[in-house]
């Protein structure tokens, strides 16, 4: 078997993968990436990236159909709203295509080797390939990096196949279905669930908890459960999705109170969460320390054997493809010989629902926790003119800073458009920023920055504008 050489071998093109295959070559380091599918990874191919072009093809369509009810409050009115899903589906595989095909020149211009095949693990410094092009390739290496992310939780009564979808296959249906079922009220459930809504589905969510987006508080979730009642979505909280009903044209459901009953549905999502992809592969044979199901790291994310490293969702939660880019960078310039660590102060994270959320730092419950004396302060929308203009006004900015030297530590916010806010977040939590620097600062008029703002001025008992 022909047996190639390279300094950092790394498993996995998506986020993790192909920036630290980036990042090292900028560095100088002979570096090679392995992939089994398509470069991107979940984030590119069947994540990030294509839901948000279907959540705006949703939008679009929304627009539309409210202009064409007459449901907009200022005068626009349209005919039939119709929708191509063969052409949405097109258009939304466009961008995928592009995206990909950029990652594809990026590496090549950087000199990394790209070897398309599924890797299989020998040892810590060896790794099998099944190219697709010249059959079986040994690589050796001096670095191994683990990228290869995570897969989509199965539940036992509702396995994946027919009528029973996880996140990709619903992202690519050529048809609104009648009835969709959405089983998880988490990031997938509540972005896709809401976008095939839009496009016509009939939609009900369950979900295991009491609440949508348990791992949010409920104050900043109140809003988004609203629109999606609103929307004309049945939530059944409380409840588990246990098979399809016998004629398999609906969901068999059970609360938590003993009731059963069947939703009707053509179509099943199931997006319970996804777990780290540590089978397959050879992954056993290194017998890496574990952690919650994932490959464990230290800071450097460096795992319990030498030389081999691991990133993004492999390592667990939170799994997020900004989270991967930024271990790989770090791995990189650790195998370079820098001083690095993966140690943000905050990692952002958004819900691209409608109104979206974002959460940067430290929220209410958690300085609760920990026992830190805090100042929580929040702006509506409804007093910010940009949102009111944009037909918004709902949701809100919340400021969290220390009670003694009024050091910022997280940031929350519900409303329509709010994700690039997540930048102004973070920006003033890695620079360590305290609740004076952000009421200092000019917000440019009239923009939804300006909550940012005017939350940090409540939080020091000078609000100007509520
Ligand atoms: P992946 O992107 O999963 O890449 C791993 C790669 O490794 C894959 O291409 C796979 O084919 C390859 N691979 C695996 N095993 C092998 C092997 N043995 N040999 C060769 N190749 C192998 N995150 C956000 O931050 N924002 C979002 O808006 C967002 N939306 C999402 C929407 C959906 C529907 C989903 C499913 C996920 C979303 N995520 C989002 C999460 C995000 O996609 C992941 O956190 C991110 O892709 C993780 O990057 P990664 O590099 O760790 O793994
Ligand atoms: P999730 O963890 O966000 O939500 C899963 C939900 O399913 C939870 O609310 C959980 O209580 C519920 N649940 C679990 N078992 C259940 C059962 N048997 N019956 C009913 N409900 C059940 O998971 P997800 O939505 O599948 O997303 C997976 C991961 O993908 C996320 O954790 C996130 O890291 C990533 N993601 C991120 C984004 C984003 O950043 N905007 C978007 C999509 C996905």
């Amino acid at each position: 078997m022909k047996i190639n050489q390279t300094k950092l071998l790394i498993l996995g093109g998506g986020p993790g993968g192909y920036v630290a295959a980036l990042r090292a070559a900028q560095l100088g380091i002979d570096t090679t990436l392995v992939e089994g599918l398509a470069l991107g990874g979940t984030c590119l191919n069947v994540g990030c990236i294509p839901s948000k072009a279907l959540i705006h093809v949703a939008q679009e369509f929304h627009v539309v159909r409210q202009a064409m009810l007459g449901g907009n409050p200022f005068g626009v009115s349209a005919g039939e709203a119709l929708i191509n899903m063969a052409r949405a589906q097109e258009w939304k595989q466009g961008i995928v295509t592009k995206l990909t095909a950029g990652v594809g020149g990026l590496l090549k211009r950087a000199g990394v080797r790209v070897v398309r095949g599924w890797a299989q693990v020998v040892d810590g410094k060896t790794v099998d390939v099944e190219t697709d092009a010249q059959g079986r390739e040994r690589i050796a290496c001096e670095h191994l990096l683990l990228a290869t992310g995570s897969e989509p939780i199965e539940l036992p009564g509702l396995p994946y196949g027919g009528p029973v979808l996880s996140s990709t296959t619903a992202l690519s249906l050529a048809q609104v279905p009648r009835h969709l079922v959405v089983v998880g009220a988490g990031y997938i459930g509540l972005e896709l669930g809401l976008a095939w809504r839009r496009l016509g589905a009939e939609v009900a969510i369950v979900e295991a908890s009491d609440r949508i987006l348990p791992g949010y508080d409920e104050e900043l979730t109140r809003p988004v459960a609203t629109a999606l009642t609103r929307a004309g979505i049945t939530l059944r909280m409380g409840c588990i999705a246990e098979g399809l009903s016998d004629e398999n044209d609906g969901v068999r459901v059970r609360s938590k109170l003993g009731d059963e009953f069947i939703l009707p549905a053509d179509n099943v999502l199931v997006a319970v969460g996804r777990r780290a992809r540590t089978q397959g592969y050879g992954l056993e044979a290194l017998g890496l320390d574990m952690e919650s199901g994932a490959v464990k790291v230290d800071l450097r994310c460096h795992t319990s054997m030498r030389d081999v490293w691991a990133i993004g969702d492999l390592t667990g939660e939170p799994m997020l493809a900004h989270r991967a880019m930024a271990q790989g960078e770090v791995v990189a310039e650790c195998i370079a010989g820098h001083r690095r660590e993966f140690n943000p102060r905050a990692i952002p994270a958004i819900c691209f629902t409608d109104p979206e959320v974002v959460t940067v730092g430290q929220g209410p419950a958690d300085c609760a926790g920990a026992g830190i004396d805090y100042i929580a302060a929040q702006f509506p929308f409804a007093a910010n003119g940009r949102a009111l203009s944009l037909c918004g006004g709902e949701g809100f900015v919340r400021v969290i800073a220390r009670s003694d030297n009024r050091l910022l530590l997280g940031w929350q916010a519900v409303g329509p458009g709010i994700s690039e806010l997540a930048a102004a977040f973070s920006y003033s939590l890695e620079m360590n920023a305290t609740l004076d620097d952000v009421a200092s600062i000019l917000h440019a008029h009239p923009t939804l920055g300006e909550a940012v703002q005017e939350s940090a001025f409540r939080a020091l008992g000078r609000a100007l504008h509520i």
